[in-house]
């Protein structure tokens, strides 16, 4: 249900406004959808990142609240995006560098191939924040599945949640035999706004999976109605924010250094410009070490002579 921009006083008087936001809805021409979408976008100087795909949109964006106030009015008059859920958090102004607009297989990529769920037949009971809530007050029995990648959770989650150590979202069939022990439990599936459990979920219930809920609007709407609570350390965030601290500070750090384990919430790119890696990595090692490779999804940091190696066996096999 979109919530009128009127009713939330508070965005007025920020200096930026950051939405978030997707619907899977059949978009017939995605080509013609980006050029339009990229034109009014331009028009009111919002910049951004947006996937387009027959399958539906998928943005986040930022702009001065008059700019994005107007936006939401053009994209909502579309009755496709009518009932869209659009959620709102301060910005800072340079949360995006540009507008990014591309036309994609998927909005989000979950790599199923011709086993593709398609949300809109198949997908997880829509849990709201506040149901969500009164489940950890009457301590139900369930289990939340994050289907973040690990380097999100690292920096914050919500207690007791379960990480299918997910270096990327497509893994999620692959870690499929980690979660095999929660088939006939009550499990709700969370991400940041909830684009990615619209298909985690559905792809979960088609595997087997008998009592499916996923968070309606994410934990970024969890976190409007319940900042911090029933969560550890903070929000990572993909745009220019990085980390969004939304109860002011009064919660526990509980991200690590990569190099020194020390508490931190500072996230670096990997040193290798090409693989796009984040990970946290303290300010004093920053300082005296210098930027480093990720480890994870890239292998620059291995000796030239392994590396070499590696992707010499790599050919031959694949
Ligand atoms: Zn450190
Ligand atoms: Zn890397």
């Amino acid at each position: 249900m979109q919530i009128p921009f009127e009713s939330k006083p508070a965005i007025k008087d920020w200096d930026f406004v950051v939405l978030l936001f997707y619907k899977y809805v059949r978009i017939d021409d995605p080509q013609a959808f980006l050029e339009a979408h990229k034109a009014l976008c331009e028009r009111l100087s919002i910049k951004g990142r947006f996937v387009v795909a027959h399958e539906g949109l998928n943005g986040t964006c930022e702009g001065t609240p008059d700019a994005v106030n107007e936006y939401v009015k053009e994209l909502t008059s579309d009755p496709r995006f009518a009932d869209m859920h659009i959620k709102y958090s301060k910005g800072t102004g340079d949360s995006f560098p540009k507008l990014k607009i591309r036309v994609r297989p998927e909005i989000v990529s979950l790599g199923l191939g011709e086993n593709d769920v398609d949300p809109n037949a198949v997908t997880g009971i829509h849990l709201k924040p506040e149901e969500l809530h009164a489940w950890f007050e009457n301590n139900e029995d369930f289990t939340i599945i994050d289907m973040r990648n690990d380097y999100e959770h690292a920096v914050g989650h919500f207690k007791n949640s379960v990480l299918p150590k997910l270096k990327n979202f497509r893994d999620l069939p692959k870690e499929l035999p980690s979660l095999e022990h929660l088939k006939d439990k009550k499990i709700i599936t969370v991400c940041t706004g909830g684009v990615r459990c619209e298909k985690a979920s559905g792809y979960l219930k088609t595997q087997g999976f008998n009592d499916v809920y996923q968070l309606d609007g994410g934990m970024v709407s969890y976190m409007e109605q319940f900042p911090g609570k029933n969560f550890n350390g903070a929000m990572y965030s993909f745009d220019g924010r990085n980390v969004i601290d939304y109860d002011q500070g009064n919660h526990e750090i509980v991200g690590r250094c990569k190099r020194c384990n020390e508490k931190t919430e500072n996230y670096v790119d990997c040193k290798n410009d090409s693989c796009h890696g984040q990970f946290l990595y303290c300010e004093d090692c920053l300082e005296t070490h210098g930027k480093m490779y990720c480890m994870d999804r890239c292998d620059m940091h291995l000796n030239p002579l392994v590396r070499f190696f590696r992707r010499l066996k790599e050919k031959v096999v694949h």
